[in-house]
């Protein structure tokens, strides 16, 4: 491959057809990389935008952020999913107050020393934020290196052998640029299935062009995700209020707030309710899908007074509280128990 062709085929291509997106501005802000680069893992750019727009608006700076309660971040990131980032994103707000005075490092060294960043983020910081020269390899670039160069290895096995082809191509010269050229051109042009060839700017310099490009990169088929079952107890008490909790910090949910549940077992399981007394079962189960499992949960409805360790919330109130979408699925189902429930996020 003409490498200094394809760098400059890529970078003219950028220039005319980069995507306009809110945490892309003139004046780079790292701040503004490091947030949307946190939220964009595993959650699509359109659904990004909104999330980021409110982040912004409510903590301007990484100060501001690290001076937030957990729980206030947590309530923001309602909805996105994958709760883990905003903790490590609000961790890491305060290592960089405490440990930095409040300035990002460029070194990736650094940079993977803080909560939540791995070797991409902190890669596509450097290169983005600094424009310092970095190899950037997101599931994007993974399958246009794949392309371009027809590795035949499985992925993801052949993680090392991509970076080794993306850190030959990479631009030394504009590395922000070229970063962002080709996560552009992954999104619209070499997209997963039907990438548009015809039209692509490196198509000179592919050697899966004309070759059934939707075969990079190579897989195995995918396991089955398993399945786990439980149950969630929808608790109410003499005044019409409903009991809530909240999650152990550690763990999947952590943190945030929901209805009780028993263990989310392997197999469908008696479960022991959490006090002695009449209980309802809804018809409606949840189903939802987590990373690396289906949860089905059947609800059962009880009446108490007794003191629970947790909260009584009057339902016009719960929008005042982070309940992930697994709990939300709850609340409609238990207000419409006919409505289905599944669908997919944390
Ligand atoms: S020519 Fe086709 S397969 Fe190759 S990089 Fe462009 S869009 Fe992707």
């Amino acid at each position: 491959m003409n490498i200094s062709q394809f760098q400059k085929d890529i970078l003219a291509w950028y220039q005319e057809h980069q995507r306009i997106l809110p945490w892309r501005i003139k004046i780079s802000n790292p701040y503004h990389t490091w947030v949307s680069e946190i939220m964009l893992q595993q959650t699509t750019v359109p659904t990004v935008i909104s999330y980021f727009h409110r982040f912004l608006e409510r903590w301007p700076t990484v100060q501001e952020l690290a001076s937030a309660s957990l729980d206030e971040v947590l309530h923001l990131w309602q909805g996105l999913g994958y709760y883990s980032r905003a903790r490590n994103l609000h961790l890491c707000a305060k290592k960089i107050v405490e440990e930095f005075q409040g300035v990002f490092p460029e070194e990736e060294a650094q940079l993977k020393k803080l909560p939540g960043i791995g070797d991409y983020t902190a890669a596509a910081i450097r290169s983005i934020a600094f424009n310092k020269p970095s190899i950037v390899v997101d599931g994007n670039i993974e399958r246009i290196i794949s392309r371009l160069f027809l590795i035949q290895e499985q992925f993801p096995a052949s993680k090392r052998t991509i970076k080794k082809y993306a850190a030959k191509i990479s631009s030394n010269e504009f590395p922000g640029d070229y970063a962002q050229a080709l996560m552009d051109l992954g999104s619209s042009i070499c997209t997963p299935s039907n990438p548009k060839c015809y039209e692509c700017p490196i198509q000179n310099h592919c050697k899966a062009k004309d070759r059934n490009p939707d075969r990079y990169p190579k897989r195995e088929k995918k396991a089955e995700k398993p399945k786990r079952y439980g149950t969630l107890f929808w608790i109410e008490n003499s005044k019409g209020e409903i009991f809530i909790e909240k999650r152990p910090e550690k763990g999947l949910l952590g943190g945030l707030m929901g209805f009780p549940t028993s263990e989310w077992a392997t197999h469908r399981k008696k479960v022991t309710a959490p006090f002695k007394g009449k209980w309802k079962k809804s018809p409606t189960l949840i189903s939802h899908t987590f990373t690396h499992f289906h949860l089905t949960l059947e609800i059962l409805e009880g009446t108490t007074n007794e003191t629970l360790p947790g909260l009584w919330v009057n339902q016009k109130d719960f929008g005042q509280h982070a309940f992930p979408t697994l709990m939300k699925k709850a609340i409609k189902i238990m207000n419409h128990p006919t409505s289905s429930s599944a669908a997919t996020g944390a």
